[in-house]
């Protein structure tokens, strides 16, 4: 890796983004870290120039088309485009299973739409290379169709999003909106959606399942333009969405990121990932 090789990372200023940004940038790499307050994305590039790394700073909202526009236009001017998407930035209101109308939409508009108009932008913007650029997207384990317990109940949804033949975005966007729906007329508890951080794990099996559709889609690319696409969970982190009451530290949190981000294989794309290992998802 060099310093040739350009990533972006969202959400960047505090958090596993953060650590995302400082690993990457400690492989030898331009990382491009990006938050949404200026301010506080302006300090954090500044504590890691000072270490002596390769990182950049710039404003970016991922609900913002304005502030996502200005971005895409600098990073073109500046660099050229970019290799990586590290698309970390996300919100969680949850505590136990409330859902009020506004945190919900913000949840699945941040966590999900938020990764969409991103991954929208950017793809154009990704440089053609022989090893092939790569977009790595920090999930959730909350997320899985497959897990035991917090899962969805609807048997043909499960179906529609485990079976890559019926799965499409307009499935997903589909699930999201009856979703919000429901939240919004008051019968979500009722409608069979995971049982605690609801809106977030909605929010996260859309996203895992957005990656097997980006990756089905990326396959048909030519070669020199092939783009890599996954999806991890850091594990239980201690960062301001846990109120620092995780289990490992948000460096711990960063890793398989960071090898996700930078993994030779190409062969490894649409999955979902934990501690370095594929999981059923
Ligand atoms: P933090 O709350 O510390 O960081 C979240 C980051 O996302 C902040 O930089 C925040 O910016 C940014 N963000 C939120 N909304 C936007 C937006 N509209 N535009 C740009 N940036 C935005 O949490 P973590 O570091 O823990 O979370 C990082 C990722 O890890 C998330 O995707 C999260 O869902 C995932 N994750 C975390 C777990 C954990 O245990 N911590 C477990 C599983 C997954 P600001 O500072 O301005 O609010």
């Amino acid at each position: 890796w060099s310093k040739e090789t350009i990533a972006v990372v969202t959400g960047g200023n505090r958090g596993i983004g953060f650590e995302i940004s400082r690993q990457l940038a400690a492989h030898g790499l331009t990382v491009v870290l990006t938050s949404r307050d200026t301010n506080v994305g302006l300090e954090a590039a500044k504590v890691l120039q000072e270490g002596g790394l390769n990182v950049f700073f710039h404003q970016l909202d991922v609900l913002d088309p304005l502030s996502i526009n200005e971005f895409a236009d600098w990073l073109q001017k500046n660099y050229g485009g970019l290799d990586i998407l590290v698309n970390n930035a996300a919100v969680n209101f949850n505590i136990g299973n409330d859902n009020s109308v506004e945190h919900a939409r913000m949840v699945i508009e941040t966590n999900y739409f938020g990764i969409k108009n991103m991954i929208q932008a950017m793809v154009p913007l990704m440089k053609p290379s022989s090893a092939g650029s790569r977009i790595v997207s920090v999930s959730s384990r909350l997320g899985r169709i497959h897990g035991r317990r917090n899962r969805v109940e609807d048997a043909n949804l499960r179906q529609q999003l485990g079976d890559p033949d019926l799965l499409s975005e307009e499935v997903i966007d589909q699930m999201v909106s009856t979703f919000l729906k429901q939240v919004e007329d008051g019968t979500w508890e009722s409608g069979g959606w995971p049982q605690t951080f609801t809106d977030y794990s909605v929010s996260k099996l859309a996203v895992n399942s957005y990656t097997r559709v980006m990756a089905k889609i990326f396959s048909e690319r030519p070669e020199g333009q092939k783009i890599y696409i996954n999806c991890y969970c850091p594990g239980w982190v201690k960062t301001a969405m846990t109120g620092y009451a995780g289990n490992i530290s948000a460096e711990e949190g960063a890793d398989t990121g960071v090898w996700l981000a930078l993994l030779p294989d190409q062969a490894i794309t649409g999955k979902f990932f934990a501690e370095r290992r594929e999981v059923r998802f």
